[in-house]
């Protein structure tokens, strides 16, 4: 299979921007997507975030657009012909920049639309008319009930990251929107794992998918060095400071699977002295995209994440991923760690195993990646955290000597650097105690349920509907 972008026959236009990126060849989902989606087949790619799947299915939609390419002012010569579809705000945000490049030198118009944000430009956008809109399902539905968004000329739609929206819960709104689709048209799914749910997805909306796969589904990345220590709850927090004091490591993607444990264990790590910023779907957008750009120019040493909320992320060369929780899905783990270990680079993802519940997790893990999972036991040194000093490097100083608790030294500059660095101490602030939300759900796959019409947004983000379910069993009691 060729690998080499020359040999694609991209329309210049698009060969030059690629060319721009700097891309030398194609990734493996590119050298088996693009091909196929050149040929207006429908396509069901079982690929994760970092792949370079984006362009997989970009850079031939585009071509085929092409012959729409127009520079008229009117409106009604730029209908939505290609309809791009994700499930969070930074994914939609991410992919629309990447389209974006692709067709710099087209005169095919991109948009974006996603929730959380003023609808006044979207729409303003959208009536000067684009050829590909990227958007999340609730805010796009928000825009066609406007009449802001008209669909009926619509030739691809790509359903991305296809089981994180199942998981969120957006089958309905999907449903919805595929219905104002025109029949005719060309359907790309793609998602990290072809779960039965996914499967009977693409059997509604696909027509004959040609089916491309870069690597075993549920397959963790052979670069990723992945540990699973055995720690008390109440001293993960002590474990991820160990950590990242034994491996040198200056930034990292840190996971936990509450809104509330994402917002104060990014709280508690600040005041431990690390920069650290919280992304959860509480977030506003803005706030949300300042701690990810925050985390890309290093200004921020560890992003406290939720799973919906750190999905997609195209963040390069995280060296780390903790899992402060163990995810109650087996699959995030998946997607969890995926963050780490990109195009090559070597990554580590450090797993910490509490009570009984997370090694039943584990088992789950251990059941999907098809690896045998050893707990190991963590020493933990005499050595209590410190933060990080003002000169960016990372500095663990001991305990003694240093009027723990006294206040700041009058003579340290101004800034929180220098906050007396205390080592933390879960058992004031027991974030760790799991909570829940507790919206018990239909069991059976959504769509083939009358509930299946509650709105998408009743479901919690951070379990999937059936687990939910399992999860409420199996939390002892609820903590919050
Ligand atoms: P994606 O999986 O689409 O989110 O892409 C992950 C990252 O890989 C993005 O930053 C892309 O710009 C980059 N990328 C995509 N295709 C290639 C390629 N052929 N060579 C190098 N980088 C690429």
């Amino acid at each position: 299979m060729t690998t080499s972008f020359s040999n694609l026959s991209l329309a210049e236009p698009l060969a030059r921007a690629v060319a721009e990126m700097g891309y030398e060849s194609m990734t493996p989902i590119q050298a088996q997507a693009i091909p196929v989606v050149l040929t207006g087949k429908d396509v069901m790619g079982a690929a994760q975030t970092g792949t370079g799947k984006t362009a997989a299915f970009s850079l031939p939609l585009l071509q085929r657009l092409l012959k729409h390419e127009n520079s008229s002012t009117s409106p009604a010569r730029h209908p939505v012909r290609a309809l791009v579809l994700l499930p969070t705000r930074e994914l939609a945000d991410q992919v629309a920049q990447q389209i974006k490049l692709y067709a710099k030198y087209t005169q095919l118009r991109s948009a974006v639309v996603f929730g959380g944000m003023d609808m006044k430009p979207q729409t303003l956008e959208l009536k000067r008319g684009v050829e590909v809109l990227v958007a999340t399902p609730g805010r796009l539905l928000d825009h066609i009930e406007a009449k802001n968004a008209v669909l009926n000329q619509v030739e691809y739609v790509v359903l991305d990251e296809a089981d994180r929206m199942l998981d969120i819960g957006f089958l309905p709104d999907l449903q919805r929107i595929l219905s104002y689709l025109p029949k005719q048209r060309t359907t790309l799914l793609f998602s990290a794992t072809f779960s039965p749910e996914i499967k009977r997805l693409a059997g509604s909306y696909l027509q004959d998918p040609v089916t491309v796969e870069v690597a075993r589904s549920n397959a963790t990345a052979e670069n990723v060095e992945q540990h699973f220590y055995g720690v008390n709850e109440d001293n993960k927090r002590h474990a991820l400071h160990q950590v990242l004091r034994q491996r040198g490591i200056r930034q990292a993607f840190v996971f936990v699977n509450s809104k509330l444990g994402c917002a104060r264990l990014a709280r508690a790590l600040d005041r431990d002295g690390l920069k650290t910023a919280a992304l959860h779907g509480d977030k506003s957008q803005d706030e949300r995209l300042k701690a990810l750009d925050a985390f890309k120019k290093g200004e921020v040493d560890l992003l406290v994440c939720t799973d919906v909320a750190a999905r997609g992320l195209d963040i390069k060369d995280v060296p780390a991923v903790f899992n402060i929780d163990i995810p109650f899905n087996a699959e995030d783990y998946v997607h969890r760690i995926g963050r780490t270990g990109r195009a090559g680079a070597s990554g580590l993802a450090v797993s910490f195993v509490g009570g009984s519940n997370d090694a039943r997790l584990v088992a789950d893990i251990e059941k999907l990646i098809k690896k045998k999972i050893e707990v190991e036991a963590l020493e933990f040194d005499e050595d209590r955290p410190r933060g990080r000093i003002n000169d960016g490097r990372r500095m663990y100083q001991r305990e003694e000597g240093e009027g723990r608790g006294s206040a700041p030294d009058a003579g340290s500059a101004p800034g929180r650097e220098r906050r007396p660095h205390r080592q933390p101490s879960a058992s004031r602030d027991p974030f760790f105690d799991r909570p829940y939300e507790a919206q018990a759900v239909d069991s059976a796959p959504a769509w083939e349920s009358a509930k299946a019409a509650a709105p998408a947004r009743s479901i919690s983000s951070n379990i999937k509907p059936k687990r939910k379910v399992a999860a409420l069993f199996k939390a002892a009691q609820p903590t919050v």
